[in-house]
């Protein structure tokens, strides 16, 4: 058994040694990306259910990567997390999605709002300056309002004094709040009551179980009607099927976003398909 351990040892240590060593490469790949223009945001149209209207979007970040090609979130936040550099991305996406909701205010919808999402980790010490953000804002004259920043149940679960100090000041500044990925985690709309929330974004797997069955709508309009006596509207994210987008719905979802309505767009896409329904 011991041989047979050490051989293991032998077979995976190399292994091991090079997904580490491709790690490292990355993250210091990740540090002249920024400098270097590699980055993009998609933009990923969040759709007014009752009037399939486009009203907001979300920003989605990419990793135009000179040799590996283009990179999804996946293959490099959580580096990014760990070397510190997501604070210098998620500004930069932030100021990006600023920009582009004022483009689209401008041309399309006054009340436009972008969505940007956020790391636990830009809300600790040495995380993000959310007063360079305010600054950022005033000076393209978009105001507060028009921004959601997506957050993670856990980042709330966290409840420590530099988090809830950044929420409270992004809340009195009245940048608006939004719980990403409810129904994976142990969050429930009671719960929430605490937090200053504005959107519940419903992941998927919370309705796609729910669906099916006969209680599944009802279940949904209950929730539903929780979050919407708390002041909370709902998107729903991952909608794929006009079946699920029905069924959400008519249990009071505000709003949907999914490949059903489309996939992450280009700045110029979006602006283009949101001039398209104008003319409509
Ligand atoms: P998320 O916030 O839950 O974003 C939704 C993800 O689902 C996106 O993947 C989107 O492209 C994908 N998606 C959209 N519609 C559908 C659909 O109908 N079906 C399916 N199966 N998927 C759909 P993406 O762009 O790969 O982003 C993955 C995650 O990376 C995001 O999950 C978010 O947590 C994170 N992320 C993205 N951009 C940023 C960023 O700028 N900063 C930080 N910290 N995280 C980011
Ligand atoms: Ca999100
Ligand atoms: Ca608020
Ligand atoms: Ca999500």
């Amino acid at each position: 058994a011991k041989q047979q351990g050490r051989d293991r040892f032998n077979y995976f240590a190399p292994f091991m040694q090079e997904a580490s060593r491709a790690r490292v490469a990355l993250a210091n790949e990740l540090r002249d990306a920024l400098c270097g223009d590699q980055l993009r945001v998609l933009f990923q149209p969040i759709v007014e259910l009752d009037s399939g209207r486009i009203r907001k979007a979300e920003a989605l970040v990419r990793w135009q990567h000179p040799t590996r090609g283009l990179l999804g979130p996946a293959d490099f936040i959580t580096i990014a997390e760990h070397t510190g550099a997501i604070v210098g991305i998620g500004d930069w996406v932030f100021r990006q999605a600023a920009r582009h909701a004022k483009r689209m205010q401008q041309l399309h919808d006054p009340d436009f709002q972008v969505a940007v999402n956020n790391s636990a980790w830009q809300f600790r010490e040495g995380g993000s300056n959310f007063g360079e953000w305010l600054d950022f804002l005033d000076e393209i004259q978009l105001h507060p309002r028009s921004v959601i920043i997506e957050v993670k149940e856990s980042l709330l679960l966290e409840a420590n004094h530099e988090v809830g100090r950044k929420l409270q000041a992004l809340h009195e500044a009245e940048i608006q709040l939004s719980l990403d990925d409810f129904g994976t985690g142990y969050c429930s709309v009671a719960f929430l009551k605490r937090y200053n929330l504005d959107f519940l974004k419903i992941d998927p797997a919370f309705f796609t179980n729910l669906a099916d069955g006969a209680d599944g709508g009802a279940i949904c309009a209950a929730m539903v009607g929780l979050a919407h006596k708390m002041g909370i509207q709902i998107i729903a994210e991952g909608l794929e099927t006009a079946a699920n987008m029905r069924t959400l719905r008519d249990a009071g979802c505000d709003f949907g976003q999914g490949y059903l309505f489309s996939r992450p767009l280009s700045g110029e896409e979006l602006a283009s398909l949101m001039g398209s329904v104008d003319k409509s």
